[in-house]
């Protein structure tokens, strides 16, 4: 007889061990009560590893000084960490329990994705990709979020994905995929805390997860007392004291590119903190969700104006950290995206200006020409800087080799793939995936308590130390 055994129990006992051995340093620091913060902002850059801020730097470099100037990360960085989901092998033991054989299981990876790692920056819990708010057993895991919430702390999320996104998902709600959107909007209202919502403030895109033909969560939402709002503008006049649902977009907003606020992140947080501000202080968590798509698609453009909302983001919140000491930011991300590295092809040169004139994004350019509305000759003036010959020739190919010229949806597709193409040989810049890559992303921290956060550590010990912090 065959015994198979998950070895969920090898990573358990694995990861107390880890902790153990490497722990004690931050529980001993976190044991004080008297570093606890009042607010905690929690920001999540998914996909952002550590060439994005390098990237960013020579991106804001004022090429008039001798020195490239620091950026709001190189000011606030502490740390790094590891981004590893749950790790176990499928063991096969004969009766007298030997090992007979051992199978890889699917999640050990050592590449995370933004479910498993979101889940581990949240309950300090390592699980298999895809899981939100659950572990290894899709048993429902306790979130900082939530643990804020029941000591009267206000509650938010200001993400630029769909609200039900993997990140801020994994705070909110318990489901054994992330990609079951709808279970998990219902999540948003169903599950509560002692009663209460999880979130007081929820900002972002995702409309047709609220206002569905079988339920409509915005109408409950209104009902128990919220205030809805579905335009960016709407910001400014929202009520205090009372909860919000802002939707602003069907699925996840438009990318900073093609915004009309280009920095839409940035007026989310604002709006959130000023929601959230209150005699027991809050906890939000802000997602800059899309440097990972830039990412995942090879188009430094997409996400350099995504590291730029960020860095908007982050500028503002250490004004607000300024004012109120007792609050603490901590900012990092769920994994690296794509392997952008800064130079590519053996040449030695970034070329970052070539990133800074664009009038629309990269897909917005490729989906204009498919769709004949501007002409190759027009290319120059979107993308920023004069095509030359080779280039233009690039562009005029791509209706050559697509086979049915009428498929706006495959010309639009390879027009997009040219486009980001021309960029990417114009700044030296390289991918060595399409996906997630497995490298150590930056920690970056200031504010009441965030020497907590400083070496090296896994994604797991941020949650343990936001606890910590919390009186957990
Ligand atoms: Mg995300
Ligand atoms: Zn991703």
């Amino acid at each position: 007889m065959k015994s198979s055994m998950k070895l969920s129990l090898i990573t358990l006992t694995l990861t107390s061990l880890l902790s153990a051995c490497g722990g004690e340093s931050s529980s001993q620091a976190a044991q004080s009560t008297s570093n606890a913060p009042k607010n905690i902002i929690m920001v999540v850059a998914d996909g952002m590893g550590p060439s994005y801020p390098a990237a960013f730097r020579n991106y804001n470099d004022d090429p008039s000084t001798p020195l490239i100037e620091q950026t709001i990360f190189d000011k606030t960085l502490v740390g790094s960490s590891s981004t590893y989901p749950a790790s176990g092998f499928e063991t096969t033991k004969d009766e007298q329990g030997n090992v007979i054989s051992v199978a890889e299981s699917l999640s050990n990876s050592y590449v995370t994705d933004s479910a498993a790692s979101a889940t581990a920056l949240a309950t300090g819990v390592k699980t298999y990709n895809g899981a939100i708010g659950v572990d290894v057993d899709k048993q429902p895991l306790a979130t900082v979020l939530e643990w804020a919430k029941s000591t009267n702390k206000k509650t938010g999320i200001a993400v630029t994905s769909q609200i039900v996104h993997a990140t801020p998902a994994s705070y909110i709600a318990k489901n054994e995929s992330r990609r079951n959107y709808d279970a998990i909007a219902n999540d948003y209202f169903d599950l509560k805390i002692e009663g209460k919502f999880k979130a007081d403030v929820m900002l972002g895109g995702g409309t047709k997860y609220f206002l569905r033909e079988d339920r409509n969560l915005k109408d409950e939402f209104v009902a128990s007392g919220y205030q809805y709002i579905d335009s960016l503008s709407q910001l400014n006049t929202l009520e205090a004291n009372k909860p919000v649902l802002g939707l602003f977009a069907d699925v996840s907003m438009p990318v900073a590119l093609d915004s009309s606020d280009k920095t839409h992140l940035t007026s989310m947080t604002k709006a959130a903190v000023k929601q959230l501000e209150n005699e027991n202080g809050f906890f939000l968590l802000v997602e800059a969700s899309q440097v990972d798509w830039g990412g995942h698609s090879n188009d430094i453009a997409y996400s350099m104006a995504e590291m730029v909302d960020l860095a908007a983001t982050m500028n503002f919140l250490y004004e607000y950290v300024q004012n109120n000491p007792d609050t603490l930011v901590v900012l990092t991300a769920d994994h690296n995206t794509g392997g952008f590295s800064i130079g590519h092809d053996g040449i030695y040169k970034w070329q970052p200006e070539y990133l800074k004139h664009l009038k629309a994004s990269p897909r917005n350019i490729a989906e204009q020409l498919a769709n004949n509305k501007i002409t190759i000759a027009e290319v120059s003036n979107l993308i920023g800087f004069n095509l030359n010959d080779t280039e233009i020739q690039q562009l005029a190919d791509i209706s050559l080799v697509t086979n049915n010229s009428d498929d706006v949806k495959v010309l639009s597709k390879n027009y997009y793939k040219a486009v980001t193409n021309i960029i990417d040989n114009r700044t030296r810049s390289g991918w060595t995936s399409s996906g997630h890559t497995g490298v150590d992303v930056p920690v970056y921290a200031f504010g009441q308590g965030y020497s907590e956060f400083s070496g090296f550590q896994d994604n797991t010990d941020i949650a343990k130390k936001l606890f910590k912090l919390m009186g957990k």
